[in-house]
């Protein structure tokens, strides 16, 4: 057998078409995988609806798609480190390998970075054909459904690392599936009190089930009256910016205490207009802009708070198709209640 089903990109308008298609060739530095779950992201439905981000990137026909899980059940001749057999994940931002930021341990932010399913075939298929150098070993007892889904989580993972949250108090604004990663690792390395916010009730509610201390809509309270009510007038040690509403940068900067911290990883659809002199320079602000994964560290962290389950990872999916189903899928994933929505290949 050397086709598969697959979930292209077939014409540069919007929507995309099930059909079977050549499994792909291995390079020497390939693995093949079986993809035994795929997670849909915000990106994939850019790709879908054909937004001007997709347009800039994505050139059609192409199978899209990032976050999966799945077996090797091929190698390249020159791959050395994963075998026929392995359950891998992989970091999706494929970096080049030898421009200055990969030379000095920032491949995640490389100058020639590729994106699975963006600039390069994805795993929204049967079988992918993965560099070996992106590939993520998992323990082999690891559900699909999970495996598919620790490439955003690593981005919450980052998120929350990357201010000093022991004994702090944190606002998370954001609390899709990546804002919820955030809230629960946030508590888990020991912040004091954690404020989420989301204009989804469900998703407030979820916040609290991961930990949040108060989970609010910004759209009926006032964050920031509500982030120095919470501390005493000072406001908030830490920010986390997780929704992307240009809203709620602005919200961030103003609700966090003078020398706190700022992390910005939601992706705003444009400029945004922010009060610089109040909200950042007197109050000595530091701000951190923040994407995709460490590699390889991000991943070890990803992997330590699934072992010892400080966050429940599994809660994080809300919906499951076959991939067939794949219209219901993206229309669900695009509904704002939705967690991750999970698609299996082949089904
Ligand atoms: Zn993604
Ligand atoms: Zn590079």
């Amino acid at each position: 057998m050397d086709t598969m089903q697959a979930l292209v990109k077939a014409r540069p308008e919007p929507g995309a078409e099930l059909s079977t298609e050549a499994i792909p060739q291995l390079k020497p530095f390939d693995v093949l995988v079986r993809v035994k779950a795929a997670a849909i992201c915000g990106t994939d439905v850019h790709i879908y609806d054909w937004t001007p981000y997709a347009q800039a990137r994505v050139r059609p026909p192409m199978v899209f798609g990032h976050e999966f899980c799945g077996e090797v059940v091929a190698t390249g001749p020159n791959v050395t480190r994963v075998a026929t057999g392995d359950l891998i994940a992989g970091e999706t931002h494929v970096p080049c390998g030898h421009c200055f930021l990969c030379n000095t341990g920032l491949e995640h932010i490389c100058k020639d970075m590729k994106i699975l399913g963006v600039h390069i075939p994805g795993v929204f298929s049967e079988y992918a054909v993965i560099p070996e150098s992106v590939a993520w070993k998992l323990p082999a007892d690891t559900p699909p459904l999970v495996g598919a889904i620790l490439e955003p989580v690593g981005v919450g993972v980052h998120a929350a690392y990357a201010a000093d949250v022991r004994g702090a108090t944190v606002l998370v604004t954001g609390c899709g599936p990546i804002g919820l990663t955030t809230v629960g690792v946030v508590k888990s390395l020991g912040a004091r009190l954690v404020i989420a916010s989301d204009v989804s009730e469900k998703r407030a509610e979820l916040a609290r089930e991961f930990g949040a201390d108060i989970a609010v809509s910004p759209l009926r309270e006032d964050l920031v009256e509500l982030a120095r009510s919470a501390t005493s007038g000072l406001g908030v040690d830490v920010a986390i910016e997780a929704s992307g509403a240009a809203s709620a940068v602005g919200q961030a900067l103003a609700s966090t205490r003078r020398a706190g911290q700022v992390v910005l990883f939601g992706l705003m659809g444009g400029p945004v207009a922010l009060d610089l002199v109040e909200d950042v320079i007197y109050k000595e602000l530091n701000i951190k802009g923040i994407t995709g994964r460490e590699m390889w560290r991000t991943w070890y962290q990803v992997m330590e708070i699934v072992r010892s389950g400080a966050i429940d990872v599994k809660k994080l999916v809300t919906h499951e198709f076959p991939m067939s189903e794949f219209e219901e899928a993206i229309r669900v994933a695009k509904s704002g209640g939705a967690g991750k929505v999970v698609l299996y290949p082949g089904q």
